[in-house]
């Protein structure tokens, strides 16, 4: 059986002096850790939280990556550039990146694809909003973002994680419940399967007011892989009892 994969999404948030705290309470919490763990975290601080993990289980990601390689894009960072800080994970087409900044599916396939070839494991966000879930859009709204990856990434599409983060859960305090997100994870599931023979061994991770009090029950179900923690992954007790959810 894999192990889950827990990836914590600091968001804007952090400083020097909290990062230090957190990451430094996180590790002396995870003792015989028996899944993967990671935090996503702002930009400016892939150095420090380099450091601060190095050596240990904690695994560094980052929360976005330019589409373009490198030249004239004032205020973008570069997977190359990220990967000159150990990053190993980054995410993809988070929902704020799409509403926030106009990422379009297409924007958020090649930004896929600029993370794989610089050797960053994509972890590229799929969800669906309230409105289009009470539309019963759901299936169709998850299916057309995962193609667009697919469609660009072909067979890499492998080496890739998919999140499904339904909009409506994110920092709202609702969560999906764990047979809603499971019906959501296996349709995801059945897309990759028919686009790689691999499929069975990616991660889909769910993502959406994961707590310590919903962790077990979600990750318990068969398709999901782990968690992609927003405000809990900044609390130590919750982003802890969520890792110990996940053993
Ligand atoms: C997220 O930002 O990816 C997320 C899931 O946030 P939260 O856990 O706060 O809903």
């Amino acid at each position: 059986m894999k192990k889950k994969l827990i990836a914590g999404n600091w968001k804007m948030n952090g400083s020097l002096a909290a990062n230090e705290a957190l990451v430094t309470a996180l590790i002396a919490g995870m003792v015989n850790t028996n899944c993967r763990v990671a935090v996503c975290v702002p930009a400016p601080y892939l150095q420090q939280v380099q450091r601060l993990v190095t050596g240990t289980a904690i695994e560094l990601g980052a929360q976005d990556v330019s589409q373009h390689e490198s030249g004239a894009y004032t205020g973008e960072v570069s997977a190359a550039m990220l990967r000159d800080f150990g990053t190993r994970y980054c995410l993809v087409g988070h929902s704020e990146r799409r509403q926030y900044h106009g990422e379009t599916d297409s924007t958020v396939a090649v930004k896929a694809q600029r993370a794989l070839a610089s050797g960053i494991t994509p972890i590229v966000c799929v969800g669906e909003t309230l409105e289009e879930r009470e539309a019963g859009r759901t299936e169709e709204v998850v299916k057309r973002q995962l193609a667009a990856v697919i469609h660009t990434n072909g067979h890499c599409i492998s080496e890739l994680i998919v999140a499904y983060e339904p909009v409506w859960a994110i920092g709202t305090g609702k969560t999906a419940t764990p047979e809603e997100a499971q019906q959501v994870h296996a349709v995801l599931r059945g897309q990759l399967r028919a686009a790689t023979e691999q499929a069975d061994r990616m991660f889909i991770l769910y993502g959406g007011s994961m707590n310590a009090a919903n962790a077990a029950t979600l990750l318990s179900q068969s398709d999901i892989d782990g968690g992609l923690v927003g405000g809990a992954s900044l609390k130590v007790p919750d982003f802890l009892s969520i890792v110990a959810a996940a053993q």
